[in-house]
């Protein structure tokens, strides 16, 4: 049985970023104390507090001493967190996606010229918690394209973001929708009645860009292992479009969870994860992938 690794699996270059900067802050002797779980990947998240990072919730925000610094993760938060923070006097090390940050300041603009918000995203999702933020929380979060036939105020001026790691089919189908039922009327001449509808695909390249890699990939291998956090979305996605390619995909978050039944037969094995899966992790699950395939010694027969 041959193992392999997706070559295009594993962490995103925002989420690089992210660690890295949380791993100098610790070299360099800080204590550092991060808003949430860095990324969603609860063996990272071992790995770093092992270093001595610490987890909060933003409830324990307020409770920090002043000086204390803290470690805003690729999701981004909405302003509120940076008002109390400064009020606290707590050190931000702000390791915000840059796209994010993009995606903050477009929602921003939009809001502020008076446009409908509509995010295709999950409302509670961190960073649909800051875009949130970024616009009052007066916008509208859309789960599905029902969801959007249903809520969406088609009179208004409206524009359609995504949460970053939402799937693009999904997007482009509420996309399609909008577009034939948003309307503006422009005032400035009476007679123009415009279609006034934006719709912004921001979802980010790092994951929409290896939907179709990753479908090769699947359909190439017998059995497909897919090693993400239970609560990343990316994963969720990510992993959907796996077992789609290959119905023989299984969902792990660390590799006690392997079976070996699901290896029957199979001669080429495949290991894949979401932006948030560590390098490290699919090494582990692959040798221990390795140890399952191989035949049990045979035992050494002792002459009498
Ligand atoms: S998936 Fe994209 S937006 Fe999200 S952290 Fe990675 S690079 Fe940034």
């Amino acid at each position: 049985m041959t193992v392999t690794i997706d070559r295009t699996a594993g962490f995103c270059w925002g989420v690089v970023r992210t660690v890295h900067i949380a791993e100098a802050e610790l070299a360099a002797g800080h204590t550092l104390v991060s808003l949430g779980d860095i990324i969603h990947n609860p063996k990272e998240i071992e790995r770093m507090e092992a270093l001595g990072m610490r987890t909060i919730g933003q409830d324990d925000l307020a409770a920090l001493p002043a000086g204390t610094q803290v470690l805003i993760r690729a999701h981004g938060e909405p302003p509120a967190t940076y008002r109390t923070a400064h009020e606290r006097g707590l050190q931000l090390v702000d390791a915000t996606c840059p796209v994010v940050t993009k995606l903050q300041e477009r929602i921003r603009k939009y809001y502020d010229d008076g446009f409908q918000v509509v995010i295709f995203g999950k409302k509670d999702h961190a960073e649909v918690v800051g875009l949130r933020g970024v616009c009052n929380d007066e916008c509208l979060v859309v789960k599905s394209l029902d969801d959007a036939r249903d809520k969406v105020d088609c009179a208004r001026p409206t524009v359609l973001f995504s949460q970053t790691t939402m799937d693009k089919p999904t997007f482009h189908a509420i996309r399609e929708l909008l577009e034939q039922r948003v309307k503006e009327l422009v005032v400035d001449t009476m007679e123009n009645i415009a279609s006034e509808f934006h719709a912004k695909d921001t979802i980010c390249g790092q994951v929409s860009g290896r939907e179709q890699k990753l479908r090769e990939y699947a359909r190439q291998n017998d059995v497909m292992i897919f090693i993400a956090g239970k609560k990343s979305s990316n994963g969720q996605v990510l992993f959907e479009i796996c077992r789609d390619a290959n119905p023989r995909t299984h969902f792990i978050e660390d590799a006690d969870e392997l079976d070996a039944a699901w290896f029957a037969g199979a001669s080429a094995v495949g290991i894949s994860g979401a932006t948030s899966t560590p390098q490290w992790l699919m090494l582990l699950v692959k040798a221990a992938i390795e140890r399952i395939g191989s035949p049990a010694p045979h035992p050494i027969s002792v002459p009498s």
